[in-house]
């Protein structure tokens, strides 16, 4: 009997993917937590997710979520900036034209 394995012809035919980030792995949005199995599991597909990437994919959605937040309050505070600026303008012009008014009508 040969228990001998070898692993040198073996690894030969296999392909390793080095996996730098998490892909998502599936289009599906809906989990299940499986506390018994300690697991993440697409209730659709029934993939299953290293508990650590998901969070992490997570976390990086809930922050890019944050910047945009951020980046529409500073465009919503400069846009009322604007509007301040065009209705100052907007009186400006409106006493010109009253007192040119006035002035005609004296003359
Ligand atoms: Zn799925």
């Amino acid at each position: 009997m040969n228990d001998i394995i070898d692993f040198t012809a073996k690894a030969k035919e296999t392909v390793m993917t080095p996996v730098s980030k998490f892909t998502g792995g599936c289009p599906h949005t809906k989990i299940d937590l499986d506390e018994h199995r300690r697991v993440i599991e697409c209730t659709e597909c029934r993939k299953i997710f290293e508990p650590f990437d998901y969070l992490l994919k997570w976390a990086n959605g809930q922050q890019r979520i944050i910047w945009k937040i951020t980046a529409a309050k500073h465009e919503a505070e400069s846009l009322n900036n604007q509007i301040k600026e065009l209705k100052r303008q907007k009186r400006n012009l409106q006493a010109q034209v009253n007192r040119l008014k006035k002035k005609v009508i004296l003359e």
